[in-house]
């Protein structure tokens, strides 16, 4: 299990400071209902320096998280970006690794309602190689929780409370020996997985679940895109339904602590037992933009002074 040993310092109350030091009381909003926001950012350690990945993109994200909620926080690219760039400096990092920001509150009010209430940014850092075995294909399971909906809880603001929902999917998979598990929606189509978004390369071509699907927009998802594009594979953004994925000729899971990572099977029906060529190129290109051999990287990966 990918388990968190914090880097010495952490953003907390407006200032880099021990992550030691970073403490709230039992008593707060955020960790009593879930009422917080985040986002994930690799990290690689590359001639001295740290890249970190469409750090942009995600601050965008994070902010359109805080919006949909409705979180009264605000803050700058400029700050965000200012703030990582002291993180590095201060943790001295010795490996790859994975930087988790998160807008909460610390006040202490018991009704459970988000607005009259000051949110504030808190960042910290871990060590993070792979979360899933990346050299083999996965297990997965259809798991028999059934994703929220827009309509119930905002499926596209990542969230801290809507990882309980996570949380009871990828249990109920490893505790079935399956590694990981892929959510359906109302409609019984696949959506994602517990921290992925999905694709499946299906009689040529690549299917994803139309973006107003149940599922959070993820970042990697939209480099693949981009990937696919240049490659000139045609994607179709439209419903996966089980015998689809059952049937197809890859099966692929993206996502930042994951990367792109493809399917042995599901619910024990054999998909691939090597990685297919549309995983082999994404795969590929991935490491060409971390390396800045892409046309892309510039664009981005920002890189940071240790
Ligand atoms: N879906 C869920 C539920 C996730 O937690 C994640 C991970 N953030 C993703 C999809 C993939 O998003 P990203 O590529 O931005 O990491």
């Amino acid at each position: 299990m990918a388990s968190s040993k914090l880097m010495p310092f952490a953003y907390f109350r407006g200032k880099v400071r021990p992550a030691d030091s970073a403490r709230v009381s039992i008593a707060v909003h955020s960790l009593q209902y879930g009422t917080a926001c985040f986002t994930g950012i690799r990290g690689f350690l590359r001639d001295g320096k740290i890249r970190l990945f469409r750090v942009r993109d995600h601050f965008d994200r994070l902010m359109n998280s805080v919006k949909i909620i409705g979180f009264d926080f605000d803050m700058t690219y400029e700050e965000f970006d200012a703030m990582l760039a002291e993180m590095v400096k201060k943790n001295q990092p010795t490996s790859d690794l994975y930087v988790r920001p998160f807008v909460f509150t610390e006040e202490e009010v018991l009704t459970p309602r988000v607005d009259q209430m000051k949110f504030e940014l808190a960042t910290y850092m871990i060590p993070l190689g792979d979360y899933l075995d990346t050299t083999r294909g996965l297990k997965l399971m259809t798991s028999t929780y059934q994703k929220f909906s827009d309509s119930t809880v905002s499926v596209k603001a990542k969230a801290n409370g809507m990882y309980l929902h996570s949380s009871l999917a990828r249990t109920q998979a490893n505790q079935h020996g399956y590694d990981e598990a892929l959510v359906m929606d109302h409609n019984w189509n696949l959506v994602e997985g517990s921290g992925e978004n999905i694709m499946i390369v299906y009689r040529g071509e690549v299917i994803m679940p139309p973006t107003g699907s149940s599922m959070l927009e993820g970042i990697t998802i939209r480099t693949v895109i981009d990937f696919l594009r240049e490659e000139g594979i045609p994607i179709r953004f439209e419903p996966i339904d089980r015998s689809m994925a059952y049937t197809c000729d890859e099966l692929l899971l993206t996502g930042t602590a994951a990367q792109v990572l493809f399917a042995e099977s599901l619910d024990r029906r054999p998909i691939s037992k090597t990685m297919g060529p549309v995983a082999t190129m994404l795969r590929k290109k991935f490491a060409e933009v971390i390396e800045m051999k892409h046309k892309k990287s510039k664009e981005w990966v920002n890189e940071y002074v240790i």
